[in-house]
């Protein structure tokens, strides 16, 4: 059975759902089947709310004050549980609560969903993975028109709204490419993390 709560590195994470609107082809998920101390991340059917909520208060969180919404898939295509999860992680465990997001939750629930998920969600780390629409669309695959656009859109909503945003790339870029990335990163006000491929 997939882990619904995994630890990584220093953090600890979610895998509500494995559901994702793209197909990246550097995605980890393609590679192995699980990271950190998590053995197999691929759900064989994806947790009800309510195994996820029981999976959040039953972990321990000693020595941890976050938890990471992150896992093989794409959290906002899980909307309802993202929300709720989020706030059981916060009232009832008393942590700071990040997501991992390909940054296409208002397109995959047809609505703006950054005020819902601004009550709720401390941080928000946006995978930028390409500087342009043509880079975007060939590396990610996304499932919606206008993807890239609709990505930024969404980044600027959550800097308006939640408390810490971030682009996030890899380190598999071209250097043109990241230095196109800071570059956006400048034009938007949104700080750019640049995380090495593992
Ligand atoms: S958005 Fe994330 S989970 Fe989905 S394919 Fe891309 S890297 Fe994988």
């Amino acid at each position: 059975m997939a882990d619904i709560i995994y630890k990584y590195g220093k953090s600890v994470y979610a895998n509500i759902t494995n559901k994702c609107n793209c197909r990246c082809s550097f995605c980890i998920r393609f590679l192995k089947d699980g990271i950190g101390s998590a053995d197999v991340l691929w759900h064989k059917e994806n947790p009800s709310k309510e195994a996820v909520i029981e999976a959040i208060r039953e972990f321990d969180f000693t020595g941890f004050d976050e938890l990471v919404f992150c896992g093989y898939g794409e959290p906002t295509c899980a909307l309802d549980i993202l929300l709720s999860a989020a706030k059981v992680a916060k009232d009832e465990k008393k942590l700071k609560t990040r997501l991992n997001t390909n940054g296409l939750g208002n397109a995959e629930n047809g609505r703006d969903i950054v005020g819902e998920l601004s009550k709720v969600i401390d941080s928000v780390s946006i995978s930028l993975n390409a500087p342009n629409s043509i880079e975007y669309e060939e590396i990610t695959h996304p499932g919606f028109s206008n993807s890239f656009d609709r990505m930024i859109d969404f980044a600027k909503k959550c800097k308006e709204q939640v408390k810490e945003v971030k682009w996030s790339i890899v380190d598999v870029l071209s250097d043109d490419d990241i230095e196109e990335c800071k570059q956006l990163s400048e034009e938007t006000g949104i700080p750019l993390r640049i995380r090495h491929f593992a």
